[in-house]
């Protein structure tokens, strides 16, 4: 059988998990956005990023301590505004209509008396990581599928008929350990078992006997994985249930690899294990943004994200060798770039080729409204894949870029910036 575990209303929870005071109150956890990372002035942004695995994204923090009135309230001419958008709220603020991504002000409207507290994503990552390794010790293959999400499989550790009770003493524990709420999903097939967390929401366990029966009158769009695009098609072919989809074999092998996939997953006969550890394959930060027609500004920004980049690079000891850049403009516009240099990685190297990018295909007059970037192709040094020709000074950037690393490290990522980001 498989378990997936998934921690209710995360955020929300973990800050409840350290102050008892905000359990069982409508509470939520907001955030800025994330374009924080432009601001000129310094904010002494760290990053945490243990490369835990492919899944769980590094997230950058601040060290500030943070009121709702210092994070969320700007004062522009004398009129208070309330930023920020809800990232998780309790169950007994939910109960007032506040969603996750809901502004902060609008929640507020819908529930007055909520506590809104700015997002502390060292706790969060702290927890999590705390939880995965309880959870290897209570499972022998385990993957951690997000920040707040866990898969188990217990095949040849726990018999069938006990895995409700092994789920049942699993979801107690944590809470007696963590005070974190898991809710629990238990079936035969890894994506059925994560479909039946959400069954189970909030603080339960459902376990999925018969897969047919379960899935017949479930909408498409609850399935996991089943983006925007594939449920417009589906709905296109007037497939809006899975037991509908099971019915629908023959269209869903026509549509080749993801279609099988899918129809496989639905059914509960992928047959996919658990994902020990996948090593992370590229690294990449996106950000939007309101159209900016000035495109210095444009590439300033993009210095930033390729600073943010290699930090986490060099973080993880990784020599990328594939580098993109897509830049979104305003109505649907979109230009990309990929380019693959076989070189040591620095900060240095990495903002000359997006230079070169971004002059080769930037649209003038246009306004911006997208950035995005990526590394990937990740070579092993030690394997002699990467060019000599510029050996001598790749190596000199790569030891500059190891040397600002370390001061980064100590005194946050901004400390150190490159004429092209001033
Ligand atoms: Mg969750």
């Amino acid at each position: 059988m498989f378990l997936h575990i998934d921690i209710d209303a995360f955020f929300a929870s973990a800050e409840s998990a350290v102050d008892k005071s905000l359990r069982g109150i409508p509470m939520a956890v907001g955030s800025r956005s994330n374009l924080e990372i432009f601001e000129r002035a310094r904010s002494n942004t760290r990053l945490m990023n243990d490369n835990s695995g492919a899944f769980v994204a590094p997230v950058f923090y601040s060290e500030r301590s943070k009121t709702f009135e210092s994070y969320f309230v700007d004062h522009i001419g004398g009129e208070r505004k309330i930023r920020g958008i809800i990232t998780s709220a309790s169950y007994e603020a939910r109960a007032y209509g506040v969603k996750t991504a809901m502004p902060v002000a609008q929640a507020l409207q819908l529930c007055p008396q909520m506590i809104v507290i700015p997002s502390h994503y060292r706790l969060y990552h702290t927890m999590s990581q705390r939880l995965y390794r309880f959870m290897q010790r209570k499972i022998p293959h385990v993957e951690q599928y997000s920040i707040d999400e866990f898969f188990g499989d217990l095949k040849g550790w726990v018999a069938d008929k006990d895995v409700y009770a092994f789920a049942r003493d699993l979801q107690e524990e944590i809470m007696a350990r963590f005070s974190l709420p898991v809710s629990i999903g238990i079936a035969q097939a890894k994506w059925i078992a994560k479909l039946a967390t959400e069954t189970a929401k909030p603080y339960g366990i459902y376990q999925v006997d018969d897969i047919d029966a379960y899935i017949e009158d479930i909408p498409i769009e609850a399935f996991p994985g089943i983006g925007k695009g594939f449920q417009k098609r589906l709905k296109e072919h007037h497939i809006r249930t899975l037991g509908e989809l099971k019915r629908s074999r023959a269209l869903l092998y026509r549509w080749k690899k993801p279609g099988i996939q899918l129809y496989k997953r639905v059914t509960g006969t992928d047959e996919e294990g658990i994902s020990l550890r996948p090593p992370r394959k590229s690294i990449g930060i996106s950000r939007t943004f309101d159209p900016i027609y000035d495109a210095k500004e444009v590439k300033r920004r993009m210095m930033v994200m390729a600073r943010n980049i290699s930090y986490m690079v060099l973080a993880i000891d990784a020599n990328p060798t594939t580098y993109y850049l897509r830049i979104g403009y305003e109505y649907g516009m979109r230009v990309k770039k990929h380019e693959s240099h076989h070189r040591i990685f620095s900060e240095t190297l990495f903002k000359q080729i997006l230079s070169q990018m971004f002059e080769n295909i930037a649209l003038p007059n246009k306004g911006a409204v997208k950035l995005s970037l990526s590394v990937s192709g990740f070579a092993s040094q030690q394997r002699k894949t990467l060019s000599l020709l510029e050996l001598d000074s790749d190596m000199k950037s790569k030891k500059l870029s190891q040397n600002v690393q370390q001061l980064r490290e100590k005194f946050g990522i901004d400390i150190i910036k490159t004429g092209n980001e001033l």
